[in-house]
């Protein structure tokens, strides 16, 4: 049996406060919106994405 592969679903930048969400139709990261307001954070900012390091290829077992 194959390990469930974990993917992130979300991200943000944590220079900017941009937040971009995985759409699994496209295959791509789209800016997520919260509060009705898209999260597109600044166009000049070289993102340092949040999920570096902390993301887990494999989930643990509960
Ligand atoms: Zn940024």
């Amino acid at each position: 049996m194959e390990p469930h592969l974990r993917r992130p679903t979300r991200r943000a930048c944590e220079r900017c406060g941009r937040v971009e969400r995985w759409d699994d139709d496209v295959a791509t990261w789209r800016i997520a919106s919260e509060d009705g307001e898209k999260q597109v954070g600044s166009p000049y900012c070289i993102h340092e994405w949040d999920i570096n390091g902390r993301f887990a290829p494999f989930e643990e077992a509960v």
